[in-house]
């Protein structure tokens, strides 16, 4: 079958999945924040697939009702029982320590420590993941049965951590586009998870090869790919784009993308974006049982901020299952065995499918109106690797191509996948039987 626009060559990416999930496992050990060094090594890894320009923001800019914080750099956490033996150590998962903990040296009953400890009673062997951004605090993260066998003694608590002021680091791919009308389309993934894999390493290996991919292909719209720190980052990146974020056509903020459930697709603020129905339309036909469309709320990731009214940016998320309904979500169980290599390759490929909605949507006026033109003769109909899906979606094109419908309006009619019908208005063009309105 035919497959023109940004699906060209995209089933010889054969070994996509396993490239996908191996850079999501060199992102994965890093130990990341809202801020320092672990964002910068994972900004470093990315780059080699998506060159980045890298922004440093420092501590106490004022961005939009925000300040950037402090920046928070660990070394070592852990506490040790009254023979030395660690019974916590980051050293085995950077979830042991809530991020941001100030620095902390002491020694202490286990009543004074039990109060800095968070376990999950209900799921008790697994670490939780708890951040304290914006309230100075320190603590350790552990499973409820460790925390069940503590006894009495006295503890020895390290962080050693500096909480000082820095910078706020992000970065940005960008590709230019051929028409500038189009426009810009965004997409950012956030990068301030430690080790978790679905949230978020999946989105950023994504995105960093989405980027690699887009490179290689002409393109109408501008792309920039985000990778900033969640809230903060975006936040900061709106502030320094307060001008010209009206350049941003269409937007998908990207996370939880490695796992089997779903997609999910949340609408943008607006509702009926052309990132919206482009993206319902994938969905909609991606086959997939659990794959649903959810309206926008003003929680979640960063579309909060992209669609917070002062912006109302056309920006929607996907996901495949969404945060906070799969039992693995902000615990250790959400690990490299949670993502699949198969799984990533599939969101790879809905997001490029969306992508391609938008490249190639477009009206077009049918140049022989009057009856159906021979197509037999044109060698589109009955030739070899021809199917009947294709010749349909031929006629649809030249019977709805006046002027006044789009490919997605024609897809959508007709029943058949967008990038079929693109194809068809492809061959048609070829054939001198279609031009596109405005060429
Ligand atoms: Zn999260």
């Amino acid at each position: 079958m035919r497959k023109g626009g940004l699906l060209a060559g995209i089933d010889e990416c054969a070994s996509l999945g396993e490239e996908l999930y191996g850079l999501a496992a060199a992102l994965f050990p890093i130990c990341r924040s809202i801020t320092g060094k672990g964002v910068r090594t994972t900004l470093d890894a990315i780059a080699k697939h998506a060159p980045l320009e890298i922004s440093e923001v420092p501590s106490g800019t004022q961005v939009l009702d925000w300040t950037v914080p402090d920046e928070w750099n660990v070394r070592e956490a852990y506490v040790a029982d009254s023979t030395g033996r660690r019974i916590v150590d980051m050293a085995d998962s950077n979830l042991h320590v809530v991020s941001y903990s100030v620095p902390v040296r002491a020694r202490m009953p286990l009543g004074e420590l039990s109060p800095h400890l968070h376990s999950l009673p209900e799921q008790p062997d697994l670490i939780p993941y708890r951040t304290s951004y914006y309230r100075r605090d320190w603590g350790f993260c552990i499973s409820d049965t460790l925390r069940q066998s503590l006894r009495e003694d006295t503890y020895e608590v390290v962080v050693d951590a500096t909480l000082a002021p820095g910078t706020l680091t992000y970065g940005e791919h960008t590709k230019r586009g051929t028409d500038p009308s189009k426009g810009e389309v965004l997409l950012s993934a956030h990068v301030c998870h430690p080790s978790l894999a679905n949230d978020n390493c999946s989105g950023l290996a994504v995105l960093a090869m989405l980027g690699r991919y887009l490179a290689t292909r002409p393109t109408r719209h501008a792309y920039r790919l985000l990778f900033a720190p969640g809230t903060i980052g975006a936040i900061t990146w709106l502030a320094r784009n307060r001008e010209n974020f009206g350049r941003i056509t269409h937007g998908l903020v990207i996370s939880n993308v490695g796992d089997g459930g779903g997609p999910t697709y949340k609408r943008s603020r607006r509702g009926d974006a052309p990132i919206d129905r482009a993206a319902a339309h994938v969905i909609g036909r991606s086959k997939l049982p659990a794959a649903r469309v959810v309206d926008f709320s003003p929680y979640g990731y960063d579309e909060r901020q992209f669609c917070s009214p002062g912006f109302d940016m056309p920006v929607g998320s996907l996901q495949r299952s969404q945060w906070g309904t799969f039992s693995q979500y902000h615990t250790s169980a959400d690990d490299l065995d949670f993502i699949r290599p198969e799984h990533l390759a599939q969101s790879f490929r809905l997001i490029v499918s969306i992508l391609d909605v938008l490249e190639r949507d477009a009206r077009y006026v049918n140049l022989a109106p009057y009856g159906e033109p021979q197509l037999g003769r044109r060698g589109l109909y009955g030739g070899s690797g021809d199917c009947p899906d294709f010749r349909m979606a031929l006629l649809w094109v030249l019977n709805q191509s006046d002027g006044g419908h789009s490919l997605l309006d024609i897809a959508e009619r007709a029943g058949l996948p967008f990038a079929l019908v693109a194809d068809a208005a492809d061959a048609l063009v070829d054939a001198d039987l279609l031009r596109r309105c405005g060429d």
